[in-house]
């Protein structure tokens, strides 16, 4: 078959614009106020300011000149080999719990895109939680810290952590409206949005402006979706629910749920799941449905926990094509029923394509793509809608690969294994290094040597 990653269908399954100003409000505002306010500021308890700190290191300057220098790492190796840890003394401890907390963000500032430095930094706002648990201030800004990199680790695709840290924020802290904010803007990336309502409505209550606009931003969004939609045409089989914008459309409408249901077997096949309640698809007849949701225009379709479409798309479309479109969002409209929220990019989209390309590709062609490009497979966990065309080739491509690859290194079920062990919420670094073993570096790299064999 001739290139078949010529004929991708891009799209997106989150929504990667509420997700970005989500993550820069975090960065702009918690972590700047948290680290000004910091020790030497105002707004930390009168126990920890610049004094009593000098006078608790009297004997050690070598703390106190760390502590000015801000060298977090070093100052908590310091005061952790001379007060032991934790520290009997209640005032050492709440100070090494600053410090910890403040090493916690410089990790994370530092090196935002990397899994690991993110997990350390979680660790140590745990440890840094515990000795600060009197410190009602610092209890607040550090469950927002974790809420925050939660949301960054969940675009950064580590999807089951991200999540899991948002949440375990919300429980350390209910109703704090940054905590909500973030969990609300990631339903709503992932089209739940009725889990996303409440929440947001939470984050209307903060005290920060710009989170509350754009907390509002997004319910009108939601709202403006609910009421467009309710006077859209409803075609229903017993699977699948087709809306229209616009005029009623039977004959393209039977079309679709024909469509859809003869490529429900082989998704099935693949995936080793069915869905288990109605898919929604939502066709637009306005000029372009991707450009009105902030998306780039070489998006066609997507699935966002609705497939939508453009109706030009499907009636210009010959069977081949279409089937190729509604396979491709239908793989990723049965992962998200299977797990109850997406699985990582390159995953999904790897799949969709071996779903509708099957196995037929050109590993030369495949590697001249992403040779084109410097991609590597852990930078491809969160969505492709960010990166210019040609990268996302690139990264459509390397997916594909890495799912080809795996199936000849291990055989056509370890998706399924690996799907499985995501519904439980695993990593899937951990899942890869036990069913693979070795991690997603390793796998790239073994991808791409296969392409050039
Ligand atoms: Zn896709």
């Amino acid at each position: 078959m001739k290139d078949s990653v010529d004929k991708l269908i891009f799209e997106i399954i989150a929504g990667a614009i509420t997700l970005t100003l989500a993550v820069s409000l975090f960065a702009t505002f918690y972590l700047g106020k948290i680290n000004t306010n910091f020790l030497f500021g105002k707004n930390v308890s009168s126990k920890t300011n610049e004094a009593e700190i000098s006078e608790m290191d009297s004997s050690n300057p070598e703390i106190n000149i760390a502590l000015r220098n801000k060298d977090w790492a070093e100052a908590e190796k310091l005061i952790e080999k001379k007060y032991g840890f934790p520290p009997k003394e209640s005032n050492t401890a709440h100070i090494l719990g600053l410090v910890i907390y403040n090493h916690a963000l410089q990790i994370y500032s530092n090196n935002p895109s990397n899994s690991a430095s993110l997990s350390s930094a979680v660790t140590r706002l745990e440890t840094a939680r515990a000795l600060l648990i009197s410190d009602n201030e610092a209890q607040k800004n550090i469950t927002r810290a974790l809420a925050g990199i939660g949301l960054t680790a969940y675009q950064n695709g580590s999807k089951v952590d991200g999540r899991k840290w948002a949440e375990e924020a919300n429980q350390i802290l209910n109703q704090e409206p940054y905590v909500n904010y973030v969990l609300g803007s990631i339903a709503v990336g992932e089209g739940r949005y009725i889990d996303a309502v409440p929440l947001l409505k939470i984050s209307l209550n903060g005290e920060d402006k710009d989170i509350r606009a754009s907390a509002s931003a997004l319910l009108s969004k939601i709202e403006s979706d609910a009421k467009r939609e309710e006077g859209f045409s409803t075609y229903s089989s017993s699977q699948f629910t087709i809306r229209f914008e616009g005029n009623p459309q039977p004959a393209l409408s039977s079309r679709i749920i024909g469509i859809l249901e003869r490529q429900r077997s082989r998704v099935q096949e693949v995936i080793g799941h069915a869905p288990t309640g109605t898919i929604e698809v939502i066709v637009y007849t306005s000029p372009s449905f991707a450009v009105q949701r902030g998306l780039p225009d070489w998006v066609g379709a997507l699935f966002d926990g609705r497939i939508r479409l453009s109706a030009v798309e499907v009636t210009e479309s010959n069977d081949e094509r279409l089937n190729k479109i509604l396979g491709h969002e239908l793989t990723h409209a049965t992962i998200y029923d299977k797990l109850g929220r997406p699985g990582p990019a390159w995953l999904e989209e790897g799949l969709a394509q071996l779903i509708t390309e099957g196995n037929s590709y050109s590993k030369t062609t495949l590697n001249n793509k992403i040779q084109s490009r410097n991609i590597s497979l852990q930078s491809l966990g969160g969505n492709f809608t960010k990166m210019p065309q040609a990268d996302a080739e690139a990264a459509y491509a390397l997916s594909y690969a890495t799912v080809l690859y795996l199936s000849h290194s291990h055989g056509g079920n370890i998706h399924i294994q690996i799907l499985n062990e995501l519904a439980e919420e695993k990593s899937i670094e951990e899942i890869l290094i036990r069913v693979a073993g070795f991690g997603q570096q390793e796998l790239g790299s073994k991808t791409k040597d296969w392409l050039t064999q």
